[in-house]
């Protein structure tokens, strides 16, 4: 497991020092761009946690059910649907799992995307960090860490993710054999995001943004395709990629007001259930006109 991480090389002798030193924190937080690898991190701080030799030697009863996902001391909260929140159901029910008695002396638990918690999960939460279960371990992983109550941060040791090193990207590429315009991608994201998407997504996200960017009418007679999320998405991102670059170089006002009209059209898509298609539109009509 330990070989499966790229890069954080500080980061994980910092966590193996404090799993060693017996002085584990009740939670932590890890925040950090998203697709880099906090997630694979927190498990394989279970897994150190939770192994018999505090090593994460993976050969152990412990390490292997963690890799199976089956162990009973470790459990993962989340989401699937990104536009769901975690509730307060979803929190007792962790709640309730850590009174139970641990088989190997400790339980972890992962929070994945945990700033998607609803408020009363939130201030469930918060109780529970309050009084904290003795010998659970609480991993909150999150790349909007200022989404998250103060008061729900300020009882985590913070730990700060930083992004993947060119050399880090290439050599995840490499290793599961990325190459093409995924791999471009995973350059210019500085991140493994778009890792698991379909070749046809990306050729067809580099077609929509190079339309939007000419100004080519054509394009209107696609937005049917960006139903698709993941396609939405990575469309957003690339545009958001360009822009940035250019405003490096020159502040001009139309393009800081297609700065403005994008950051909405984000955040609308990450917050909200309105139709983003006719966002979209506007915004490309903003840029053409
Ligand atoms: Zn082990």
């Amino acid at each position: 497991m330990r070989e499966e991480v790229v890069g954080h090389s500080r980061i994980l002798e910092f966590l193996e020092r404090i799993v060693k030193s017996e002085r584990m924190p009740h939670a932590l937080l890890f925040s950090g761009k998203r697709g880099i690898g906090k997630f694979k991190v927190a498990t394989l701080l279970a897994m150190m946690y939770l192994c018999k030799t505090r090593d994460a030697c993976g050969s152990c009863k412990s390490c292997k059910s963690i890799g199976k996902g089956v162990h009973e001391d470790f459990k993962v909260v989340f989401v699937p649907d990104k536009k769901k929140n975690i509730s307060i159901e979803d929190i007792r029910e962790l709640k309730e799992w850590t009174y139970v008695g641990a088989s190997s002396g400790g339980k972890v638990a992962i929070i994945d995307d945990a700033h998607l918690m609803s408020i009363e999960a939130a201030n469930a939460f918060l109780k529970t960090l309050e009084e904290p279960p003795i010998g659970t371990v609480f991993v909150l992983v999150t790349p909007s860490p200022y989404k998250l109550p103060q008061t729900i941060v300020s009882r985590c040791l913070n730990v700060r993710f930083q992004p993947l090193t060119k050399e880090d990207i290439e050599r995840i590429c490499e290793i599961k054999g990325v190459s093409g315009l995924k791999r471009k991608l995973c350059l210019m994201s500085g991140s493994m995001t778009f890792l698991d998407y379909e070749d046809k997504t990306i050729s067809k996200a580099f077609e929509i943004v190079d339309r939007f960017e000419r100004g080519d009418y054509n394009l209107l007679a696609m937005l049917d395709d960006l139903k698709d999320e993941a396609l939405m998405e990575l469309v957003l991102f690339m545009i958001r990629y360009r822009l940035n670059k250019r405003l490096k170089e020159e502040r001009d006002k139309k393009l800081m007001d297609v700065h403005k009209e994008l950051t909405y059209l984000e955040k609308m898509f990450y917050w909200s259930n309105v139709s983003y298609s006719s966002l979209f539109e506007y915004l490309f009509l903003k840029v053409v006109l």
